[in-house]
């Protein structure tokens, strides 16, 4: 049996300045309410569009991450009105302390104009769940508990729609018809469709896009221990990982989480011959016994289940726009390639991408949409292109042993280079104006070669 849901008979429907077309359930919709896709629906919602949000799990919900904000993220996080402020649940840090080659290096976040000067950690079922909350606030309809199985394709093979499947606890969809059989076969239609459903994104997949061969991708894990280390004020991250006698392209780190518990994972890139072959469990095993005891990342304080997932870096999932789908964060292989940052890249092509829907919906015809739509992947290649193409530059040399010892151990002697280093490997300058390793960074990000 299928169905059809509709928002733009509810009561809450904002009203947007262009009509939905008489079958379409929602201008836009959003499939999956991570960071892309709930910042996505924010500012469409805002934009007074009617934005159908679909997310497969029920909020608060778990996700495996490191749980780190650089600056970057705070900023999107802010202009969301997301309060970030002291007691407000949020752990602050003040920059990034480095461990490596027998030195320790504490640096402050830089100290910009274009970005806060401090960092923060938040448990993701939090986290999410607030960016998903901040969407609804604005108007987006959130739909819980339903998974997007497919698309829907007009003749011309383009994407109208979607279907999913509802389990029988989705919140939200009750909302619309609490007689129907929830664990029917679903359809949703619109004009556009993001898809902002993680580093698999089936939807994305089941449209032809794959994952790239010739980008980066990295593969973490992370557990929770009980700490003294929980209230750390700065990130800390470890570069020796070590496989016998290699040196691996990767880092450990320990986040304190403000709750009596440190996320503490690794992540490796694939970049180097360990990454097919390595036990990420084992690994993680092998690096915590080099800790004082005293830390507590033993057995006996491990909170949860040590979990791993990849990160797709560098665009390795394009074109971001392709027969009416949309791509935003993960989907789109939006993670940086130089420090496996995430969440700030989905929240700002969410941003970006929402922008972009909300000029070309109120465009007068779909061919007039049409040439708005295909202006994100260019707006998406102007801001990260280059950046990520000297990320992928940079993701080879570290996958050469002797080159990532040699970078360590010269660079943590001279605390100059690594303050240059943090600002390029975090992405945090300002773009007009700044100092010298700003013009530097912003110069090199200009020049690098860009393949599309
Ligand atoms: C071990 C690890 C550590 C990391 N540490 C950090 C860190 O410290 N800081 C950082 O910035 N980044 C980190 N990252 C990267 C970060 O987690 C991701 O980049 C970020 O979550 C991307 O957000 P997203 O919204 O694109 O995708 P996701 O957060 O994956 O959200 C996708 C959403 O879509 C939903 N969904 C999926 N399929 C469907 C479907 N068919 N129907 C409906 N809904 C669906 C999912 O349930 C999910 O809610 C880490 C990643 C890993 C694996």
């Amino acid at each position: 049996m299928t169905e059809r849901v509709s928002v733009a008979a509810c009561p809450d429907r904002p009203g947007g300045p262009v009509g939905i077309p008489r079958d379409d359930d929602a201008d836009v919709i959003v499939v999956g309410a991570g960071p892309a896709g709930a910042t996505t629906a924010y500012y469409l919602a805002q934009a007074g569009l009617a934005v159908l949000l679909v997310e497969k799990a029920r909020f608060p919900r778990e996700k495996v991450c490191g749980d780190g904000l650089t600056p970057r993220a705070v900023k999107a996080l802010v202009a969301m009105g997301v309060d970030v402020g002291p007691g407000s649940g949020w752990l602050r840090n003040k920059g990034l302390r480095v461990i490596g080659s027998g030195m320790r290096l504490e640096m402050p976040w830089p100290d910009l104009d274009s970005y806060p000067g401090y960092g923060l950690v938040r448990a993701r079922a939090a986290l999410d769940e607030t960016l998903a909350r901040r969407a609804q606030a604005a108007g987006a309809k959130l739909i819980e508990g339903v998974t997007v199985t497919g698309p829907v394709l007009d003749a011309e093979g383009r994407i109208t729609g979607v279907t999913a499947r509802a389990g029988a606890e989705a919140a939200g969809a009750a909302d619309h018809d609490s007689e129907r059989d929830l664990d029917s076969q679903l359809t949703f239609r619109s004009r556009v469709i993001v898809a902002a459903d993680g580093n698999s994104s089936r939807l994305s997949v089941a449209m032809g896009l794959l994952k790239r061969d010739d980008r980066p991708l990295g593969v973490a894990v992370r557990t929770y221990y009980t700490s003294p280390r929980h209230d750390d004020d700065y990130l800390e991250s470890w570069l020796d990982l070590w496989d016998g006698p290699r040196l691996l392209p990767g880092y450990g780190w320990i986040f304190g989480m403000g709750d009596g518990t440190s996320n503490v994972g690794l992540g490796l890139l694939n970049t180097s011959a360990a990454f097919g072959n390595t036990d990420y469990r084992a690994l993680l095993r092998r690096w915590l016994t080099s800790m004082p005891e005293e830390w507590g990342f033993t057995e006996e304080n491990r909170t949860e289940p040590v979990r791993g997932a990849a990160l797709p870096m560098g665009f390795n999932r394009t074109p971001h726009y392709h027969r009416g789908l949309l791509l935003a964060g993960d989907a789109a292989g939006m993670v940086n390639p130089f420090n496996g940052e995430g969440i700030a890249y989905a929240m700002e092509s969410g941003e970006v991408l929402a922008r972009t829907i909300a000029q070309a919906l109120a465009r007068p015809s779909r061919e007039a949409a049409d040439r708005v739509l295909r202006g994100y992947p260019r707006a998406l290649q102007d801001a990260y292109g280059g950046y990520y193409a000297l990320g992928r530059i940079f993701v080879q040399l570290i996958g050469r042993p002797q080159l990532m010892r040699f970078a360590t151990r010269h660079g943590m002697s001279r605390p100059a280079l690594m303050g240059f280093a943090l600002k390029l490997l975090a992405n945090l300058t300002d773009p007009r104006g700044g100092d010298a390793a700003d013009r530097l960074i912003n110069g090199m990000t200009r020049l690098a070669p860009n393949p599309r």
